[in-house]
Order: structure tokens, then C-alpha cells, then sequence
């Protein structure tokens, strides 16, 4: 069968539902073709903050931030090999963004908290209600059916259709075993996410990434969409920038939320009850030093103070039940009793959260230079988790101007076809600094959705 539209979005992450709605408000007939039974993407299962330079929590809380500072985090986070011209333009349109997820999708973020992810020089990150993507996926669908924008699951797209000048026309698409054509009259959009479930794919960038790794990404994010856009003869580019997160759970490889404690002054410790890493450094960093640690885990430990702060116990209460029953974390009045259950070394434990409380009280962490500053880690109950790394973020992708059209191999447009969020590979550089993913993807999705309406 064929229908037609003025836009087809593919994939209904935070890019692609951003795309589609932007589209539909500038006036063209849009649908969303996702793969899997659910909306969502990894955008669903994120802790969904969002860095903002300049945002009204940050001017209530009288924090000094600026689109330049926001631009040069980014920038050394991403070891310079993030596009300039690109991250500038993300800087600048990220509080238009922000305000329009606020105004018009109804996001509620707190209006009194912000999150400072590592690399990040202030705290810019704002928080949607209950810290999960499912705050804004469940806007976004109401949006979506509000506007009666059409999101086809179950619908795989397969492949690009051009015409006779190469302009991208539509997708084939394919829905249990048949095979649908969707004509796009104005434009198409990629949105369909990285390739970090895809073992395959990035193992043929970074060998080292192989299924020893879990991943924390949703079953669909097999870098489909990178691979048909290479078929149209698209750029790829740092592609082997592959993130790993460090704190993830041992057994299914997703992203431990309860543990963004460490935001709040946790600490990291190996078996051996020792620190061994600035518990703020970089993801790839902590991720690597948890692999030259026994076992190749890592063990994260804080107490009521910091919990008072972070919530993330009382936040996230299906993960901490999980984790109890698998026995992989645990809530106990004592550290040591904590340290008996992991078979973590109890003296050099208890002299670690001394020396902790030391560097708290004092406001200089002796050990690791922790940026936030170490918080004391001394009522009960303490808890503490066992982590090891996952793959997290594809930081390379596509090529895209700052129209988010697909660039070919020769740095020519390939007409008709855009694109945004993980897919693209412009902002991120070596390294994608926490809280950077929602600005990207909705920057770049409300770009997307408004370039293609208009062609
Ligand atoms: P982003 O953050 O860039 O929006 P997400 O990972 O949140 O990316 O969302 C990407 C979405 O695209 C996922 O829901 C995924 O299942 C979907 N997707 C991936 N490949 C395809 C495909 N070939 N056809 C349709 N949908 C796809």
C-alpha cells in the first residue's frame, strides 16, 4: 500500500516528536514511523534533564550562566571534536527550546532544583517531574494526539525512496511481514537514534565494545537509520566515539537512576573499599577506571544527608526493589553491615568514609578534587549498590548542516532528507556531557520538523 504526507518522521524519540509537531504547527501533514510497539526510544528511558544556559531556575537560584560558558563545557567536554557552528546554535536555541517544552508541551520541570552533570562548570541541567524521559514522552503523546498526528508502531522503516535527481521522496516501510510506501511530498526526517543496542555495528568501530558490554539502550537503537542514509551516500562522521555509562546495573546493562546520588556527594569505591576516581570525571573516565577495578564493578555507597538532598531512593522505588530482590543493593543502619553483604573490605571502607568526612567538613576533598565537594556520609541508613559500565551513547552519526539536511560524501545536501537527535553526529564530539542529549535532540527536532515543512 502507499500513503502520502507532507513529512515522515522516523522514529518517535524526543528528535522525532519534536520534528513532527513543529512540523505539523508550520502547517504540513506529518506522520511518525516507529519500529517498535512502544514510543518512546531511549528518550523514554532517560533521566530526561535538560542543560540550559540561562534558564529561569538558574535565575531564581541566582546562578550566573551563559550561552559561551554552556559552549566551551560542551566543547572540552567533547576533546574540541564537536562542530562549532553546531554546538553554538544548540547553546543559543536552548532556552527557546526549553520554554516551548515548559509553554506549549507541558513539561513539568521542578522549578526549584537543577542538576550538574560532570563536565558541566555550573548547574544548568533542568529536571522533569520524577527525573524520568516519561515525563516528556507522555506530554509529547498528548501533544501528538491533540494535533492528531498519526505515530504508526510496529512499522519499520527499510529503506529511502529518491527520484530521478536524488531528492528524497519517501520511505518503505514495512509492518508484520507487509510492505508499506510512504511518500513524503515535503521531506523526510531521521530520528531513529544510535546504534548502541547494535553489538555488530559498534564493534566495527571499537572492537573493545563487544557483548561482554551491556548496553542501556531501548531494543529499536540498532543505527538504522545511519546505514539507510549511507545507502543515499551519506556522510558518517566520529563514529567511533561510542560512550560507555559507568554506572549501570551488573546484570541487564541499564542505567542505574537511583545511583545519580553521586550528583550529590555518593562515593565510588572498589572491593577493596577504596576510592579510586573523581566520582564528577567524565563518563568515559570513571567508566575505564572501573574496569581496571576487581571484578571490574565498582560500588557506590551515601547516607540519609545526601539522600535528604537527591531523593533518588525515594524517587526511584521499582529500581531499588529490584535491585533488593536481586540483591545487587541494599538500605542497612550500619556501612559495615553494607560491606559484609558486597564482601567489600569493611576496615578500608569505614578509614575511606573518614577520610570522606574529613574532605567534607573542610571543603576540600584530599583524595580526588570532587568539583561539587564531598557531602558526609555519616547517618544511617546508608545505602549502597554494585555498578559496572554499559554502552550508552553513539556520539558519532550522520552529517547535517545548520538546517539539519543530510550531507552527502562530498559535503553536498542530499535533498528532501533531514535529521536529528542521536543519529546525527555533530555535537557530542569524543564524549557527550550528561543532560546533553535532551538539548540536542530537541534543538535539533524542532530544526528538523521546521525545515521540512517548509520544503
Ligand atoms: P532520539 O533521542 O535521537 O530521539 P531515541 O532513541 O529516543 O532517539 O528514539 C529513536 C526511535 O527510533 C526509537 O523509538 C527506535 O525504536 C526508532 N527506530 C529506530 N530505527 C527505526 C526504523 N528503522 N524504523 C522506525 N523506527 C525506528
Amino acid at each position: 500500500t502507499e500513503q502520502n504526507f507532507d513529512v515522515v518522521v522516523i522514529g518517535s524519540g524526543g528528535a522525532g516528536l519534536s520534528a513532527a509537531i513543529t512540523a505539523k504547527n508550520a502547517g504540513a501533514d506529518v506522520v511518525i514511523i516507529e519500529k517498535m510497539p512502544t514510543v518512546g526510544g531511549n528518550s523514554l528511558i532517560t533521566g530526561g534533564q535538560m542543560n540550559v544556559p540561562g534558564n529561569w531556575v538558574q535565575k531564581s537560584m541566582g546562578i550566573e550562566d551563559s550561552i559561551d560558558i554552556f559552549v566551551k563545557d560542551t566543547l572540552k567536554g567533547g576533546d574540541y571534536l564537536g562542530d562549532p557552528e553546531m554546538v553554538q546554535l544548540m547553546a543559543q536555541q536552548a532556552l527557546p527550546a526549553a520554554e516551548w517544552l515548559r509553554d506549549y508541551i507541558k513539561v513539568d520541570f521542578y522549578q526549584d532544583q537543577l542538576f550538574q552533570f560532570g563536565g558541566h562548570s555550573v548547574k544548568r541541567g533542568l529536571i522533569p517531574r520524577n527525573h524520568t524521559g516519561a515525563e516528556w514522552i507522555s506530554k509529547f503523546m498528548a501533544k501528538t494526539d491533540e494535533l492528531e498526528i498519526p505515530i504508526h508502531t510496529r512499522t519499520t522503516a527499510t529503506a529511502l525512496i529518491q527520484d530521478q535527481n536524488g531528492r528524497v521522496i519517501g520511505v518503505e516501510a514495512e509492518k508484520n511481514g507487509q510492505k508499506i510506501t510512504y511518500m513524503a511530498d515535503r521531506g523526510v526526517v531521521m530520528a531513529t537514534g544510535g546504534f548502541g543496542a547494535n553489538v555488530a555495528m559498534r564493534t566495527k568501530y571499537v572492537p573493545e565494545l563487544d557483548e561482554r558490554y551491556g548496553t542501556t539502550n531501548a531494543r529499536g537503537i540498532m543505527g538504522d537509520g545511519i546505514v539507510m542514509a549511507e545507502k543515499l551516500n551519506a556522510k558518517t562522521h566520529n563514529m567511533e566515539s561510542i560512550q560507555t555509562y559507568p554506572i549501570c546495573h551488573t546484570d541487564t546493562g541499564v542505567i542505574s537512576l537511583i545511583a545519580d546520588s553521586r550528583f550529590f556527594g555518593a562515593i565510588v569505591v572498589n572491593k577493596e573499599g577504596k576510592r579510586f576516581v573523581e566520582e564528577l570525571e567524565r563518563r568515559d573516565v570513571i567508566s575505564r577506571a572501573i574496569l581496571a577495578q576487581t571484578n571490574q564493578q565498582a560500588y557506590v555507597l551515601w547516607g540519609s544527608e545526601i539522600e535528604q538532598i537527591a531523593e533518588t531512593v525515594k524517587v526511584h522505588k521499582d529500581e531499588f526493589a529490584e535491585l533488593n530482590r536481586k540483591g545487587m543493593m541494599y538500605k542497612a543502619d550500619s556501612i559495615e553491615e553494607l560491606a559484609d553483604k558486597f564482601g567489600v573490605d569493611k576496615n578500608a571502607l569505614m578509614a575511606q568514609v573518614e577520610r570522606v568526612n574529613q574532605f567534607a567538613k573542610s571543603g576540600k576533598d584530599g583524595e580526588f578534587n570532587h568539583r561539587g565537594g564531598l557531602k558526609p556520609i555519616m547517618k544511617a541508613p546508608f545505602y549502597m549498590l554494585v555498578a559496572k559500565p554499559s554502552v550508552h551513547h553513539t556520539m558519532g552519526g550522520l552529517m547535517t548542516d545548520t538546517k539539519t539536511r543530510v550531507l552527502n560524501t562530498e559535503g553536498q545536501v542530499i535533498d528532501g532528507l533531514y535529521a536529528a537527535g542521536e543519529v546525527t553526529g555533530m555535537t557530542h564530539g569524543s564524549n557527550r556531557l550528561g543532560g546533553n542529549a535532551i538539548t540536542d535532540i530537541t534543538v535539533f527536532g524542532r530544526i528538523a520538523g521546521k525545515e521540512a515543512a517548509a520544503h
